[in-house]
Parts: C-alpha cells; sequence; structure tokens
C-alpha cells in the first residue's frame, strides 16, 4: 500500500482555472453525466488534504466550502484515514439490522451524548441528510399520532420527495418535480436583512406571526413537529434575531410538538459550539445530523428523546447501507479529531477572522448589505449598493474572480445574492487570509 504524504497547506496555481487536463475531463463529465448536475468550481480534483484541494492539472486551491460543510475536520483528516482503513480491511458491510457492529453503536452513544439535553436519548443512523430528515418525520408522526410539519420560509432540507416539499426555494430544488408531499405548512422566517417591520420587535413579531398561523389555519393540536435549521444553510446563513428559537422551543413544548433541529450544516462545530442550538441553550426533542459528521464518508443520523425513538415498532425504521461501518468508521474518527483538536475552539477563532475580514471589506464595498452568520459559518449578501435589492451579478463576478485565483467559495440564498464560506475548521490561519485577500482582490475588481 502507498501512502500519499500530506499536501502543503498553500495556493498554487501553475495553469489557468481550469487548466487544459480538467477541460478534457470536464468534457467527458457533460458527456457521461446528467446535464442536471451543477458545477460549482470547474476543476477535477485528484488529491485533497485539509483546506488544499489539488488539481489534475497541478494546481492547488484553498477550499471555502468544505464539499458543503462537509469536511471540517479537513480532507482525508488523519483520524478518519486511519479508521476507515483499518475498518475497510475488517469488514465493508453487513447491514445493522442483520448483524450488528460496534461502530454503529459507538457513533449513535456519541450522538446520544453530544446533542443537547440531558434526558435519555436514542439514535438511528442513515445515509444523507435528506434521509435522516424524512426518518425524523416519520418517528414524529409516529409518536405524536399527528400529521402537520411546520417548516419556515427559505429553509432547505434536502431533494427527496418529501424534503423537497419541506425545502422553501422553487428554483432549482423542486421545479417540475411534482406533486409534492402533503401536510407540509411554511411559516415566515424573520429574515433581519429583509424583514419590513420593525427591527426593535422582529422577534415577538414573527414568534407572533407563526404561532397566529399555526394555531388558526392548521390547529397546534394537528402539528407533528415544527422543523428548522438553527441558521438557514442554502437559504443563505440566515441567523434567526435572539429569542427566535426559544420563544418557538417553548411553543412546540406547551403544545405537544417535536422540535425538531436540522443541524445537517450547522452542526459538529462548525458554528462555534458542538450544535448550533447551544447558542441560545435550545434543546431540540429531536436533532438531525449529516454533513460535518464523518470527515466526508455518507453518513446522518437522528437523535431524540428515548421514548420518542422507542415508539416506533420494530423494524419500522432501518435501511441497507444506513451507519455503515466505513462511514462510522470516519464519523469516530470526525469525532474523535473534534475533540481532540478542540475544533470548536478552532471554530470561533475562526469566526474571528472571518467576521473581522468580512466586516472591514463591508465598510469599504457597499456592495456587501450584510455580512451575517457564526463561528466558521459565514456570508455576505451582495446588494445594488445604496438597496436592498438583489446582486445576483456581483455574486457570480466574485465567485469567479476567486476561482480564477484558486479560491473555491460557494453561493447560496433564496435571492442567489450570498456568497458563504464553510472553510475546514481546521485551514490555517495564513490560508485562511491568504483566500480572504483574493476576495477582497474580487470585490475591489467589480
Ligand atoms: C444539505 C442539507 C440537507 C440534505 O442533506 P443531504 O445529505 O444532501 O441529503 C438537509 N438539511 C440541511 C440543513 C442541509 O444543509
Amino acid at each position: 500500500m502507498t501512502t500519499l504524504t500530506a499536501l502543503t497547506q498553500e495556493r498554487r496555481l501553475v495553469t489557468a482555472i481550469p487548466g487544459p487536463k480538467s477541460l478534457e475531463a470536464l468534457q467527458r463529465r457533460s458527456e457521461a453525466t446528467s446535464g442536471g448536475l451543477g458545477l460549482a468550481f470547474p476543476v477535477v480534483v485528484e488529491r485533497a488534504s485539509d483546506a488544499i484541494l489539488l488539481d489534475i492539472d497541478g494546481n492547488q486551491i484553498i477550499d471555502l466550502g468544505s464539499g458543503i460543510g462537509v469536511t471540517g475536520v479537513g480532507n482525508s483528516a488523519q483520524r478518519v484515514v486511519d479508521r476507515v482503513i483499518d475498518q475497510v480491511q475488517a469488514f465493508t458491510h453487513t447491514c445493522f439490522t442483520v448483524a450488528p457492529y460496534m461502530g454503529y453503536i459507538e457513533v449513535c452513544e456519541k450522538l446520544n451524548s453530544l446533542t443537547p439535553g440531558t434526558f435519555k436519548k436514542k439514535s438511528i443512523l442513515v445515509n444523507s441528510g435528506a434521509e435522516a430528515v424524512e426518518n425524523a418525520i416519520k418517528i414524529a408522526r409516529n409518536y405524536t399520532k399527528r400529521q402537520a410539519i411546520v417548516v419556515f420560509e427559505h429553509g432547505y432540507h434536502g431533494r427527496t420527495n418529501l424534503t423537497m416539499a419541506l425545502t422553501a426555494k422553487n428554483m432549482p430544488y423542486k421545479e417540475g418535480f411534482g406533486p409534492f408531499a402533503p401536510e407540509i405548512y411554511r411559516v415566515p422566517m424573520p429574515y433581519s436583512f429583509h424583514w419590513v417591520g420593525d427591527q426593535a420587535t422582529i422577534t415577538e413579531d414573527a414568534i407572533e406571526m407563526v404561532t397566529h398561523k399555526i394555531d388558526k389555519e392548521i390547529g397546534a393540536h394537528n402539528v407533528a413537529a415544527i422543523l428548522i435549521e438553527p441558521i438557514q444553510g442554502e437559504g443563505g446563513f440566515i441567523v434567526p434575531p435572539k429569542g427566535f428559537l426559544p420563544a418557538l422551543s417553548k411553543y412546540s413544548t406547551d403544545n405537544g410538538i417535536i422540535f425538531i433541529a436540522d443541524e445537517v450544516q450547522t452542526g459538529f462545530a462548525r458554528t462555534g459550539n458542538m450544535f448550533a442550538v447551544e447558542n441560545e441553550n435550545v434543546v431540540p426533542d429531536m436533532i438531525v445530523t449529516a454533513k460535518g459528521i464523518a470527515g466526508g464518508l455518507p453518513l446522518a443520523g437522528v437523535t431524540a428523546r428515548a421514548e420518542i425513538m422507542d415508539s416506533v415498532h420494530v423494524s419500522g425504521l432501518g435501511g441497507t447501507y444506513g451507519g455503515n461501518p466505513i462511514a462510522c468508521a470516519a464519523a469516530l474518527g470526525a469525532i474523535e479529531t473534534i475533540q481532540e483538536e478542540n475544533l470548536v475552539a478552532r471554530a470561533n477563532h475562526i469566526g474571528q477572522i472571518l467576521g473581522d475580514s468580512l466586516r472591514a471589506m463591508q465598510a469599504k464595498y457597499p456592495v456587501i448589505g450584510e455580512v451575517r452568520g457564526r463561528g466558521a459559518m459565514q456570508a455576505i449578501e451582495l446588494v445594488e449598493p445604496g438597496t436592498k435589492t438583489p446582486n445576483t451579478a456581483a455574486m457570480n463576478a466574485i465567485t469567479k474572480y476567486c476561482q480564477s485565483k484558486g479560491v473555491l467559495v460557494l453561493t447560496a440564498g433564496t435571492y442567489s445574492n450570498v456568497v458563504r464560506f464553510l472553510p475546514p475548521i481546521v485551514i490555517t490561519d495564513e490560508l485562511l487570509k491568504d483566500a480572504l485577500s483574493v476576495l477582497d482582490e474580487a470585490l475591489a475588481s467589480l
């Protein structure tokens, strides 16, 4: 077996982006793969370590996206690699509901102890964020014997049929893919930057709107669950105003509704807490995790109060691959990395550098309407200067400029005008500052 040495953590361009080999390979991509797949950064990757991607032309690119918030512990993190190699040699699959293994049990023990709440918790593992959200809804409906699910404007929960229905944005996620699942109710989200009401009373006003809609249009006693991202990801890193999540959680408890936190994007140290709800000491009844959980292998979890998880009949939950042993080994390596490298503190440190730097750019460039987010999950919303009118052209120009200089940034937002930053939490200060200097140039070039 050959062992690869880790890539140096520095940006290095040896060709234009994309280079000739990538261009050729991308031609094959378009011949072989569905045109329905997007492409954010047009190079083909050969290797990656921590926050650096090496493409097949030899360019080293700074990764500020982590494969959409997945490789928080770094790409091919050592503890993940070691455990995966051991596991893949031991056995690759049995199906946990056929013949169980320790990795699945250990990941669930970790989820039960790391998620907020001192009550007894239990978990299941599945393959993707969307599948975890689907299972959360199944369990909540089964437990409450109610059907209605409340979700929020700007929310994103996945691309399967049920999760498309839960997701707010039509294009590109839902267009032409209906009919969608019934009994899903979407309520207003206090998106402060675009809130037309009084900023001073936004939390109270939004809670009043949401609970009024639930009480009058659905009936609280018909609601199985309220599902919310503690910071909305695809919607554009929308941070609910202080007090909103606690009030929603209390309303849920008062009405026998399961409060589900979708921490697929925010979880596992990303926002400077292990889970984003901890920022306001919110304790969800149920928490959905994926992305950052396993350092790049496909894994997701649903964790809830034991009585909720145990209410389901035997064999009501499961799936062929859910909690695959290799993915579980990766998760144990990733969680160990988060704990031993203290990545919660690291995410706060990154948040300081990122936030200070983005706010300094906002002061210089009026195209930045707002800087928001927490920890290693922050974004800029781009506007026509002096207004709140979305500026998609600026978003595209910035991402293209960064791309040409070897910096990968992702976009987001209901109005397609947000550039978001989700660097690996292990990114070095130097690399992050280098990437931010490229962003500054990109803004200056507009
Ligand atoms: C990505 C995401 C999902 C869906 O996860 P997949 O693994 O892509 O199915 C669900 N919820 C949130 C908040 C996400 O960011």
